[in-house]
C-alpha cells in the first residue's frame, strides 16, 4: 500500500470513526501498531490485536466517507509508475518503480517526471531511498526534480540514493543542478554486486546483470524467514494461560508453569517460514545472475524492450526479449512474471510481447502506467478479520 506518512503505537479515536461495523462491534477502542495517512485522506490503520490493516476514506473533518479494504499484514506490492524504454510515449512515462512494504516505500529508478506519475499514483514522497539500476539517461534524470519538489516541500530527513559504481558521481551532480540548494543531506553509496544491505525485515541483495558492458545492477528484495506458527487452540488445551508466556513460546523459549511443566517450544510453533522473494532486473540481457538470484521468487520483475522480431536489435542494444524475458522466468522457476520497459513501437499495444512470453511462461502480466501487484506469502491463508 502507498502510504504517505505513519505513526506507530497508542489508541486511536480515527478508528471508531472510520473502522467497518464488524471492527466497531468487536472493540470499543483499538490498540493501534500503526497508521498512516495518505494526502487524500485516507487513512490506514494495523489493528494491533488482529494483525490486520483497515483502511478508510475520509472526509476532511475526519468522518468515515467509505470504508473499505483489508489486508493482512506484511503488505508488499509494487507499482509501476513507468514502463516505457528510453522516451516517453503518450501512454508510457520512463523507467521507475516504487515498492511499498509495510508502510516504506522505496523507488527504483527515477527516469524524468517520475514524480508526476508518483502523485498520479499516490505513491509517497516521504520515502528514504532510491535505487538505480545504471544510469542510462532514461532512469535517472527524474531524481534532479523530484529532490527539487521535496526541498520545495520542506523536507529535512536524509535521502539515501544508491546505485552501481559510478553513482557518486553521477548523483553529485544531480544533487547540485541549478542554483538553490537542497534542503535535506543527500548520502550516496555505490554498491557491488552481491553486497546485500540488512534492513528491517528483509535484505536488499544487489546483483550484476547484463547492460552494455555498463556496472548495472538488478536488486532481489528477500524477506527474512518468518517464525512459525503458533498453535493458540492446543495452548489453551494445555492449560497454558494466554499472555506473555504465550509470547515467549512464540520466540523459541522454552517456559516453565507454575504447575512445574516445562513446555518447549517446538510442541506448539509450527516450523519457520520463507519470507517473499521479489527480483527487479533493470535493464539487461538475459543473464545467469538473474536466474540464480530469481529462482523460486514470487514475483520477477523483468524487461522486454522489443518482441522476437527484434531479437537482433535486443541483442545488439544489451536489452532482453519478451520471450527471453520469459525464458528466465520459466528456468528460475519464479512464481509470476510481470514485463516492463518496452520500446516505443509498443507503446500502445503490448499484447504482441504477451503473447510471446505466454508461449513460454504462463503466469505472465504485461505492466503498463500505474499497474499496481500485490505480492502475497505462498501460503496465504485468508485471515477472518
Ligand atoms: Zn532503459
Ligand atoms: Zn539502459
Amino acid at each position: 500500500m502507498d502510504w504517505c506518512c505513519g505513526g506507530k503505537g497508542g489508541f486511536g479515536l480515527v478508528p471508531l470513526l472510520c473502522a467497518p461495523p464488524r471492527f466497531a462491534a468487536r472493540e470499543a477502542l483499538f490498540p493501534l501498531r500503526e497508521w498512516v495517512v495518505r494526502p487524500d485522506f485516507v487513512v490506514g490503520i494495523r489493528l494491533l490485536s488482529t494483525d490486520c490493516w483497515c483502511a478508510a476514506k475520509l472526509g476532511p473533518p475526519g468522518v468515515a466517507v467509505r470504508s473499505f479494504l483489508y489486508s493482512h499484514s506484511m503488505s508488499l506490492s509494487l507499482r509501476f509508475l513507468g514502463t516505457a524504454a528510453s522516451r516517453p510515449t503518450v501512454e508510457r512515462n520512463v523507467a521507475a518503480l516504487a515498492l511499498m512494504r509495510e508502510g516504506e516505500t522505496l523507488l527504483f529508478d527515477c527516469g524524468e517526471g517520475t514524480q508526476r506519475q508518483m502523485m498520479r499514483y499516490h505513491v509517497s514522497f516521504a520515502l528514504a531511498d532510491v535505487f538505480f539500476t545504471h544510469f542510462h539517461a532514461d532512469h535517472v534524470i527524474g531524481i534532479i526534480g523530484l529532490m527539487r519538489t521535496m526541498a520545495l516541500q520542506g523536507r529535512t530527513d536524509v535521502l539515501r540514493l544508491w546505485g552501481p559504481r559510478g553513482a557518486t558521481r553521477v548523483l553529485r551532480r544531480a544533487e547540485q543542478f541549478g542554483f538553490d540548494r537542497l534542503s535535506f543531506p543527500v548520502e550516496i553509496a555505490e554498491l557491488d554486486p552481491d553486497q546485500a544491505l540488512r534492513r528491517n525485515g528483509y535484505d536488499l541483495i544487489p546483483f550484476g546483470v547484463d547492460h552494455r558492458g555498463s556496472a548495472s545492477l538488478g536488486y532481489a528484495l528477500v524477506e527474512q524467514t518468518r517464525k512459525g506458527r503458533f498453535n493458540p487452540e492446543l495452548a489453551r488445551e494445555m492449560g497454558i494461560p494466554e499472555g506473555p508466556l504465550w509470547g515467549q513460546i512464540h520466540r523459541g523459549n522454552a517456559v516453565s508453569l507454575p504447575d512445574g511443566r516445562r513446555i518447549e517450544p517446538s510442541v506448539l510453533v509450527g516450523p519457520t517460514r520463507p519470507g517473499r522473494r521479489v527480483v527487479i532486473t533493470g535493464d539487461t540481457r538475459p543473464c545467469a545472475a538473474t536466474t540464480e538470484m530469481a529462482r523460486n521468487a514470487d514475483l520477477l520483475v523483468h524487461e522486454a524492450t522489443f518482441g522476437e522480431e527484434e531479437a537482433a536489435r535486443a541483442a545488439e542494444t544489451g536489452h532482453s526479449t519478451a520471450r527471453e524475458a520469459a525464458s528466465v522466468a520459466r528456468d528460475a522457476d519464479v512464481r509470476r512474471l510481470v514485463l516492463t520497459h518496452f520500446s516505443a513501437r509498443y507503446s500502445r499495444d503490448a499484447s504482441e510481447l504477451e503473447r510471446e512470453a505466454r508461449e513460454v511462461f504462463a503466469n505472465v502480466l504485461v505492466a503498463r502506467d500505474g499497474t499496481e501487484i500485490d505480492v502475497p506469502y505462498a501460503e496465504r491463508i485468508c485471515v477472518e478479520c
